[in-house]
Formats: structure tokens, sequence, C-alpha cells
């Protein structure tokens, strides 16, 4: 959050004076109706952080919680956020108000904590509480409605994955595709066809490379696995099982099990490096 950030930089404030400045933001917040964080912050016709325009204690509790959350990395942040969304609709089945979220805050005096408690507002002013942007928010939106991680969550893993990708598997791929691949086609044969007036010469883009016949793009996907220690098989659903190879020939030649990657990439791979290499139409 840009808070947070800002608050790592600037260590020339106190913890009161952060206090006070995020109670100032919140008195200048509450004084208006929530702003429409999916309409140009147009206003909207709910003035849900009214309570805090009167009542010290109050901001004083949302802005200690404010400070917290603005500690928070972003993946806590997005997790908590998920959380909320998703007690927010439940609770919004039950009461079906758009005032579906506690207001946050932190407090050690029991009295306020129940006041504040009874306090719900809506998504905007939510957001505009922790300062939250309109993608922040859909990222987290949708990863509670369909239950899985939010997208930055991944992105590590991505991170490694691609890592991986890049340094084991795509120098093999490539070599794949410049010494087998391409050795297996050629370029598009002249297509004649026939009109009214007798056989008319069809002219092909000529980069167009063919694969040969007898080769499909599944095929050399098994042979590039094989080459590399593994074993394609189809199963009767369709899906690809893929194991190591034990024949002796691959025993026997010493070479280590490469990683290798799923159709799918590899797929994409060629799609994406030869566009223009092509598997011929079955001839009717
Ligand atoms: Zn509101």
């Amino acid at each position: 959050m840009e808070l947070g950030g800002s608050l790592e930089k600037k260590s020339r404030f106190t913890d009161d004076e952060r206090v006070t400045k995020a109670m100032a933001y919140l008195e200048e917040t509450a004084a208006s109706n929530c702003p429409s964080s999916f309409n140009n912050n147009k206003e909207v016709r709910c003035h849900c952080l009214a309570p805090l325009t009167t009542n010290d204690d109050y901001r004083n509790a949302v802005a200690i919680h404010v400070l917290w959350w603005a500690r928070l990395d972003k993946e806590t942040q997005q997790i908590l956020l998920m959380e909320k969304i998703k007690v927010g609709k439940l609770l919004n089945g039950v009461v079906g108000d758009s005032k579906m979220y506690s207001l946050p805050f932190t407090t050690e005096i029991l009295e306020l904590a129940e006041t504040l408690e009874g306090i719900k507002i809506c998504k905007n002013a939510l957001m505009a509480i922790f300062r939250i942007g309109r993608g922040f928010w859909k990222t987290c939106g949708s990863a509670a409605a369909t239950g899985t991680a939010p997208e930055h969550g991944l992105k590590g893993k991505e991170n490694v994955r691609s890592k991986i990708f890049k340094n084991e598997i795509e120098p093999q791929l490539a070599e794949f595709f410049e010494d087998t691949v391409l050795t297996l086609s050629g370029p598009r044969p002249t297509r004649f066809a026939r009109e009214a007036g007798g056989d008319v010469e069809i002219r092909d883009d000529n980069d167009i490379q063919e694969l040969d016949p007898e080769w499909t793009k599944r095929r050399l996907y098994s042979k590039y696995c094989w080459d590399l220690g593994h074993h394609v098989q189809g199963d009767s659903k369709g899906n690809l099982k893929i194991a190591r190879r034990v024949d002796n020939t691959w025993i026997q030649s010493g070479a280590d099990y490469a990683t290798i990657c799923s159709w799918t990439s590899f797929h994409r791979y060629w799609k994406g490096k030869y566009p223009k290499l092509i598997v011929p139409r079955a001839l009717s």
C-alpha cells in the first residue's frame, strides 16, 4: 500500500504524529457522503462514516487500525480483504443492505469496541478508509468469489516457474525445434486448383513451411519428451500421461532425465516462435 510505503520512508514521523495525520484524513473523508470508488469518486447516497465526524475516539480507533493495516505486506492485506468481502457477502444475504462491512477499528476500550462494532459501512467507505484502489478491490473480490488465491499472491510461484522454463526448458526446446522439427519440414508445395479455364497456380505465402505429412504436433511433442527421457502416452480420456523412460537404450545412454515442458507450453512455444510452420491439412 502507498501509505505503508511512505510510512517506512518518512521515519521523521512519530507514531503519535501518524495517528494524528490518519485521524485528519478520516475527518476529511467522513465529512461527505461515501465516494464511489467505481464511478470516478462521485458521491453516493450513503454517508457511512458520519459517526466518525462527531467523535475523536472513534476516529482514533479507526486510525490505529489503518496504521496497523498499512504496515502489513500486500499479500496479507489481500487475504484480510478477501475475508472481509466473503463475510460481507454472507452478511448481506441476511440484511439485504449495501452497508455490509464492519467498520475496521482497533481499541482496548471495551465500551468503545461495543459501539463501533455496531457500525456497518458500504464498500466505498471501506475502500476510502484503507485507501484501496478499484484494481486491488477487484483482485480480492474475484479471488474471494472463486476461492482461489489472489493473483498477486501467485506471482512468486509464477516467477520461479518461468525461471525454470527459461534456464532449463527453453534451451532444449529451441534445440529440438532447430535440429528436429525444422528438418522434418519444408516449403509448402505449390498448389494448383482447377478452374473453368484450366489449372490455375495458387500462390501461397512463400514463408509458409509445412511439416512432413507423417508428423503431427502431438507426435513431435512425444518425440521431444522421448529424447529427453520421458515417455508420453494418451489415456482413454485423451489426457497425456508422462512417465520416465526405463528402456535399456535410455538407461545405457547414461543421460540425465531432463525437465520437459507440458504439451500446452510446447504448443504455445510452437505458435509463438514458428507461426508459419504448419501441419498440412489431411488431403481429402
Ligand atoms: Zn457508504
